[in-house]
């Protein structure tokens, strides 16, 4: 009888000790061994673009994330696999979240969750610098160009009919500004702030027509009901550079 107390007094030292061991480790690391992987545009600038003198991907939103990361001590790797490709490696896991200036819709909140917005942004029509395009209407009998899976993709294919255009997709955003240039297409819709930052930074002979298309909000974006701890990470670290002036202060790095 002595015996078998002592066992089961032994035994309950053990587990409070082990219960508290693993509280304890739980608490003071907690989030060691995750490496997010965040995938991203490609050729997106000003929000991710490569800097070809220091041959890493720079921009708002790299920054921003990086910001974030800081503030809220979560360790992460960015991929740079073009628009089409992060969309695709959030859904298929490949990776966590995805950051490229991504419109938060609600048919893409129906497979994302998304993160509160960070910068707001819509469609504007792109022609050659020489067109005499100067709206929706002129482009009848036209082919215009679009970037794969993007709102101004989506845009454009929903007015074809009506305003009499065919549309091209290209895989990125450089390809689809070369084939307005050299003509194959007369016009592309693209976001506003990447259109006038493009053409002015990279001198392309190109010009920005009529008013910004669906001007919403740009988020950080997961797999509908994973790393719900990063969204709200994300959040969180939102709201700290926007009070600290780091938010100002990468949006003005690049003219905002
Ligand atoms: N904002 C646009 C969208 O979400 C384009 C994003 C992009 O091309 N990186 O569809």
């Amino acid at each position: 009888m002595k015996t078998c107390k002592r066992l089961a007094a032994l035994l309950l030292a053990l587990l409070m000790a082990f219960s508290l061991f693993a509280c304890g480790a739980k608490n003071s690391e907690p989030e060691t061994g995750k490496k997010y992987i965040i995938a991203s545009d490609n050729a997106f600038a000003p929000f991710e673009y490569l800097d070809t003198e220091t041959n890493a991907y720079v921009g708002i939103d790299m920054d921003i994330l990086k910001a974030i990361a800081e503030d809220q001590k979560f360790d992460y790797e960015v991929q740079n696999v073009g628009f089409d490709a992060a969309l695709n490696q959030v859904q298929s896991g490949q990776a966590d979240g995805v950051i490229a200036g991504m419109t938060i819709t609600d048919e893409r909140k129906l497979t994302f969750d998304f993160s509160e917005g960070y910068f707001d942004a819509g469609q504007i029509l792109v022609v050659p610098a020489n067109s005499d395009i100067k709206g929706l209407e002129d482009l009848k009998g036209t082919n215009v160009a679009v970037k794969i899976s993007t709102q101004g993709a989506d845009y454009a294919q929903s007015i074809a009919k009506e305003y009499g255009f065919e549309v091209t997709t290209y895989e990125d955003s450089p390809t689809m500004y070369q084939a307005v240039i050299q003509g194959t297409n007369s016009a592309c819709f693209e976001d506003d702030p990447v259109a006038r930052y493009s053409i002015q930074s990279q001198n392309l002979e190109l010009k920005v027509v009529g008013d910004v298309i669906n001007a919403k909000p740009y988020g950080f974006a997961a797999k509908k009901g994973e790393n719900s701890e990063l969204i709200d990470m994300f959040n969180a670290g939102l709201v700290n550079i926007k009070a600290n002036g780091v938010y100002d202060e990468i949006l003005a790095k690049y003219g905002y």
